[in-house]
């Protein structure tokens, strides 16, 4: 439901509240064989994707969510090259993760293809690296793709899924995540983008238990901003199979030679600490 025509309104579901955006213009609007992808164009954040009415991503704040999703997952692990992106279709992610030079692979696995297509039009400064040497763009279900993956593919797991409905729901369970720790190498990472902390600190909950029951060693939720997605507050759950969530290769991070806009390694350090009511 929109307040007028030159609003776009999301109404956050049971929550009583909803972002609104000004919009200048729909520039895009098709139904995938997956979902309805929507293309505005906002007076103050940018280009926005929609599915299903739900923000995706917009170009004023999308950098706090793809360098949260990537960065700490790659710095936890002590030396990453192979990387797999379950969905992440609008490519920020994997932009993000071909930052890091020992990189050597980066398949990314969307179900949607026209999720990246669309992408590739409207936010082609995410997809600038799908034409990286060392980037594979996959579309395909990603809880198969991962049940189906020879054991010790990868050292670090990203899924950038959407909410845990319809397709996405079986990226949340405990029988994807030991898939994802057979996929993983020994010292193998895995993070997941996991909701926001204050609307849904019971899935938060129930990740981070299932990430144990999975047979992963340690689990902790990052916490990071990101004031398009439900209450404006968003998080990533991520465990290890080997050593501890909170080692992370501090001092390469603090001389990473990339740029980054969010994340730096106090806001990795920060990122882990808990609120008294997750705790
Ligand atoms: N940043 C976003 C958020 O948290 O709201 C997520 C962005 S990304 C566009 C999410 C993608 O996950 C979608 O393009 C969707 O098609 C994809 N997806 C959902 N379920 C999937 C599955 N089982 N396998 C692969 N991709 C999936």
């Amino acid at each position: 439901m929109s307040l007028d025509k030159t609003w776009y309104t999301e109404e956050w579901a049971g929550q009583g509240s909803a972002i609104s955006l000004k919009i200048k213009d729909k520039v895009h609007d098709e139904q995938s064989p997956y979902q309805r992808i929507e293309i505005y164009e906002t007076e103050t954040f940018g280009t926005l994707m929609t599915l299903d009415g739900l923000v995706m991503v917009t170009d004023r704040d999308n950098f706090m969510y793809h360098e949260m999703m990537s960065h700490p997952a790659l710095f936890t692990h002590p030396d990453p090259k192979r990387v797999l992106v379950i969905g992440g279709g609008d490519c920020g992610t994997l932009h993000e993760v071909l930052k890091h030079p020992s990189v050597e692979l980066a398949e990314q696995v969307e179900l949607d293809e026209r999720v990246t297509r669309v992408a590739e039009k409207f936010f082609p400064e995410l997809c600038e690296s799908n034409n990286d040497s060392r980037a594979r763009l996959h579309f395909a279900d990603g809880i198969k793709w991962v049940a189906d993956a020879k054991p010790g593919s990868y050292d670090v797991i990203i899924v950038d899924s959407t909410d845990p409905v319809g397709p996405a729901a079986g990226l949340f369970s405990e029988t994807f995540y030991k898939n994802c720790l057979k996929a993983l190498r020994p010292n193998g990472v895995v993070v997941g983008q996991s909701e926001s902390p204050l609307f849904h600190a019971d899935l938060i909950r129930s990740v981070q238990k299932s990430f144990k029951a999975a047979g992963f060693r340690d689990v902790a939720t990052l916490f990071f901003p990101q004031c398009t997605y439900p209450s404006g507050w968003w998080s990533a759950t991520m465990a290890c199979k080997q050593g501890s969530v909170a080692q992370f290769r501090a001092q390469d991070s603090a001389a990473k030679g990339f740029a980054t806009r969010y994340y730096n390694h106090e806001i990795h350090a920060a990122a882990l600490a808990r609120p008294e009511f997750l705790r």
